[in-house]
């Protein structure tokens, strides 16, 4: 998959084009195979092309080829390409950890934040929701379920408190769980946190927390989404496999 690394000034726009659609195309096909054999619809997986470190040409080229939803982690470095891609119909996702000095901007110009984790960030978006007259933000839960894995996320027994704090806020909508686990070269490795993952995400909307939704599972990444799928991932996060190598 990764045999064709990306040269960004030895290709021209269009060969540049063509090698994002062929590449978008090859991930479909994959997240296809991935749930037709786990007996799930294909529609019912959101395809995140993770646009960030790439210039808005980039993105430009994956929106012709038909992607419809891109995830960036540093919102200064969105901004400006969400200001470039104003004209387009995106959905655009935080997938990086917010900071709070950043929240109101993020509630300004992001769709979906897949990285709250505290009950204090729940607050300060849901008052500046209310100040910038935004109705409604899609939150999800980022669960820190390796432990070690990454510095962000709640634990999993802070879960229920930011879900009940969630389930109390007018204008964050809690629509389901994130996870980034640890890096490991073996995917199945990372199958079990998968599973786990799910299994709170069940019980969770046993208990109606995503009111009438589902509950998202915003799990999998170039290397594993395969497996992320195979475990019920409705949202795949995937950047090198679309766009190369990051720089
Ligand atoms: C960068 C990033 C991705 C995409 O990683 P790839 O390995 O390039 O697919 C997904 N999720 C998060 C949170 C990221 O920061």
């Amino acid at each position: 998959m990764f045999d064709t690394l990306f040269e960004k000034s030895t290709l021209t726009h269009t060969q540049s084009t063509e090698q994002i659609r062929a590449r978008l195309g090859e991930v479909r096909e994959r997240i296809d195979l991935s749930a037709r054999r786990s007996g799930r619809a294909p529609e019912e997986i959101t395809l995140i092309a993770v646009s960030k470190t790439h210039p808005p040409e980039m993105l430009r080229q994956a929106l012709d080829a038909g992607a419809s939803d891109f995830g960036e982690n540093r919102v200064q470095e969105a901004e400006a390409k969400i200001e470039k891609l104003r004209d387009a119909h995106v959905r655009w996702h935080l997938i990086g950890h917010l900071q709070s000095n950043k929240a109101r901007r993020v509630v300004k110009l992001f769709d979906c934040v897949h990285t709250l984790d505290s009950a204090e960030l729940a607050a300060r978006l849901e008052r500046l929701c209310e100040e910038e007259a935004r109705r409604e933000l899609d939150v999800l839960i980022q669960v820190d379920l390796g432990g070690e894995a990454t510095k962000s996320g709640a634990r999993e027994d802070e879960v229920p408190g930011l879900v009940e704090a969630l389930g109390a806020a007018t204008h964050l909508r809690c629509v389901g769980l994130m996870m980034i686990p640890p890096f490991y070269d073996d995917v199945e490795l990372v199958r079990p946190l998968f599973r786990r993952l799910r299994g709170m995400r069940d019980e969770l909307r046993a208990r109606r927390a995503f009111g009438s939704g589902g509950g998202e599972l915003s799990m999998g990444m170039s290397h594993d989404y395969e497996v992320a799928i195979e475990e019920g991932a409705t949202m795949v996060r995937v950047g090198t496999a679309i766009f190369g190598a990051r720089g």
